[in-house]
């Protein structure tokens, strides 16, 4: 049987008819990631630069997850503290078509219909960037608006840049916000252009508990990494210090023995010669999880990563290139392939994963094609359809992000396996199946 929209997405056709949102033309992705390699680097970073090196001279070296937070968070000249907008350097999903957004708005609705329509949803995005994928979303919360009518939805976004938290703003709620008290949870406060409170906070900490969808695009792979290196003599932590032969530069040394670092992060049984780690990410999980499993929800993950299988992955884009990751620290992106199975890992069974699976099946177990077809059919000139078929290509094509993002989910075991026998005798129907997931037919 030819596969056929998902059961619980027979909703759509009510979105089908979305308005569309105009989007600058796609620039090319940067290449695929090839590692930093131990290369000295030239001087130039400014601020972060010469605050690191102040702090190398007084301290010694530093891990790479703390020089990745200084580079790309630290209050005054980190790379996302600083910089408005996205695409300079980089460009992501959100930023290249409306589809992703409103496909991921669907699947919210679609396991929010599945857990019985509770009465309030939380929609949690973290990193949004420049609010765009969040903009999508709550443009099909809109459309569907009769829905949702029973249900108060808040909108609340963990994002660390002062400087994109107004970009957000600006995208969501036209510039009407305001400055919240340091003593509340919330840093800043609006209304979405659609009707809809939005709080901006600094951790996932600070969210308020309740039931939830936890989405975060392209955010996983900014958060820090260690890095580890197989020895003679063990493995040994890779650090960051100070090139004796060019001082105002920076350089990669491995730890003289090894750190606690290195005995908490290497399993035994690990088989790589590098070995890349990122801890925050754990802990996010961790918090994910217990959330999830207290208030029930989702978390849905969309990044570039790997099953425990990659080693170097550190890299940094400038203007779309690559970029040496030591060179001019706060001026470029860094980022690390996000480790699905240390995710699972650190879910230690309190929910349950589903995926990796890559974009392109994602999507098209959404049923992106449907929707493509309607935006084209609805384009009125030849540039607007080339400019959608161009953005379809970007995120559906194998070699471009088709292949290389993916989509994890994090649920509470009872979404996918009854939590008492009698369910199956009492329920009519089976549990619904998790749309995106799996090729989706219709009996
Ligand atoms: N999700 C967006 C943007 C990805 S860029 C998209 O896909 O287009 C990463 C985002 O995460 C930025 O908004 C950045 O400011 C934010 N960010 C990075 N590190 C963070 C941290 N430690 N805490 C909160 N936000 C962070």
């Amino acid at each position: 049987m030819a596969p056929l929209w998902p059961r619980r997405l027979l909703l759509l056709p009510a979105a089908l008819g979305l308005g569309g949102r105009r989007r600058g033309s796609a620039a090319a992705l940067g290449p695929p990631g090839s590692g930093s390699g131990a290369r000295p680097c030239s001087g130039g970073g400014g601020g972060v630069l010469r605050h690191l090196l102040l702090k190398l001279r007084a301290t010694g070296p530093l891990t790479v997850a703390e020089y990745m937070r200084e580079a790309l968070t630290n209050p005054g000249q980190g790379y996302y503290t600083r910089r408005g907008g996205v695409g300079g350097d980089f460009v992501t999903a959100p930023e290249v078509s409306q589809l992703p957004g409103e496909l991921v708005g669907l699947w919210c609705l679609s396991e929010w219909m599945a857990a019985g329509r509770p009465a309030a949803m939380q929609l949690v995005e973290l990193g949004p960037g420049t609010g765009a994928l969040t903009d999508d979303i709550l443009r099909v919360f809109k459309q569907l608006a009769s829905l949702l009518s029973k249900c108060d939805v808040s909108i609340h976004l963990v994002e660390v840049s002062p400087k994109l938290s107004e970009t957000q703003a600006q995208m969501l709620t036209g510039g009407k916000v305001q400055s919240n008290s340091e003593d509340e949870p919330a840093y800043m406060k609006g209304i979405s252009k659609t009707g809809i409170p939005i709080y901006w906070y600094r951790g996932i900490q600070d969210v308020p508990q309740g039931y939830s969808f936890y989405v975060a695009h392209e955010f996983l792979d900014a958060l820090p990494i260690h890095k580890f290196q197989r020895t003679e003599k063990g493995w040994r932590e890779v650090l960051v210090d100070i090139d004796p032969e060019a001082p105002d530069q920076l350089r990669f040394v491995l730890s003289p023995s090894s750190t606690p670092a290195t005995e908490n992060f290497i399993q035994p049984e690990e088989t790589r010669d590098h070995v890349e780690v990122c801890p925050e990410a754990g802990v996010l999980i961790q918090r994910l999880a217990s959330r999830i499993e207290k208030d029930g929800g989702a978390a849905l993950i969309a990044d570039y990563g790997h099953d425990g299988t990659k080693t170097d992955t550190f890299r940094g884009f400038r203007n779309h290139k690559l970029h040496d990751v030591l060179k001019a620290p706060g001026t470029a992106d860094l980022t690390a392939d996000v480790d699905f199975s240390y995710l699972r890992k650190m879910a230690q069974g309190k929910i349950a994963t589903l995926g990796p699976i890559k974009q392109r099946e994602f999507l098209k177990n959404m049923g992106v094609d449907l929707r493509m077809q309607v935006l084209l059919q609805n384009s009125r000139d030849s540039a607007t359809r080339e400019q959608l078929l161009h953005s379809y290509d970007m995120l559906m094509n194998p070699k471009k992000m088709g292949d290389r993002f993916h989509f994890f989910a994090l649920l509470p075991h009872h979404r996918l396996t009854p939590p008492h026998k009698e369910h199956n005798l009492q329920s009519k129907s089976p549990l619904p199946p998790v749309a995106g997931f799996g090729e989706l037919l219709l009996k």
